[in-house]
């Protein structure tokens, strides 16, 4: 209660601008919401391995394209505690695919990216997790957040050369083979840079036995769009 009159009292701001939202209850304003829209990628799209410049399986459904207004969210939604946006990138996310006639597989799962333990602990919650939540909802469809897990050896990504984050990534992950391993599976991450993670997460669910195995994020930076 005291909440709510709080909010109708102090409106939120907007996370990337910080003026008013025109919702109560929201975190980002019409203005820089349609900014973080601006360019939907619309093709499914490859990896691209840098050593062997070949095609990568698997494929990779992408929602938007990196820009500034992204940078910001995407760093108030990892870092900065701001866990609810994850419901507002899942929603929109499922819309943006459904209206470009996406619909989920039957019997499909989806599969948040693992972080490893230290950072899901810094930060109180698995961002990719909070995405496939959002998503599973709206589709009914199930979340299966113990079939893959991190190794834990792999450095952060960021601050790696493309050549790098491959072989950062390779072996850091494991997954749980399981009888259900016809069901299809949707890979879910926030951000595809070079697609070697997902790449490295993907081969790990292939060895364990799952063959139908999918790829979704939120945005891709310019370099693996481009
Ligand atoms: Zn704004």
């Amino acid at each position: 209660m005291f909440r709510f009159l709080a909010t109708l009292l102090y409106p939120p701001l907007c996370v990337v601008c910080e003026g008013s939202t025109p919702r109560l209850g929201e975190l980002i304003c019409s203005r820089c919401w349609k900014r973080a829209r601006h360019d939907p990628v619309s093709e499914v799209l490859f990896g691209r391995d840098p050593r062997s410049h070949r095609d990568m399986t698997p494929a990779v459904h992408v929602g938007w394209s990196w820009n500034d207004t992204w940078e910001i969210l995407l760093h108030k939604f990892k870092y900065q505690g701001y866990a609810r946006l994850g419901t507002t990138f899942g929603s929109e996310l499922a819309e943006l695919l459904e209206a470009r006639g996406y619909r989920p597989d039957a019997g499909m799962k989806l599969v948040p990216m693992p972080v490893t333990g230290t950072r899901r602990r810094e930060r109180g919650y698995n961002q990719a997790e909070l995405l496939a939540r959002a998503l599973s909802r709206r589709w009914d469809v199930e979340l299966d957040t113990k079939l893959l897990a991190r190794s834990g050896a792999s450095r952060s990504q960021t601050k790696l050369k493309p050549a790098e984050r491959w072989k950062n990534v390779k072996g850091a992950f494991f997954a749980r083979e399981e009888r259900e391993a016809r069901r299809p599976i949707l890979l879910v991450d926030d951000v595809v840079t070079t697609g070697a993670t997902l790449h490295a997460a993907s081969e790990a669910l292939r060895e364990a036995g799952h063959e139908k195995v999918r790829c979704l994020a939120l945005v891709c930076s310019t370099r693996f769009c481009s």
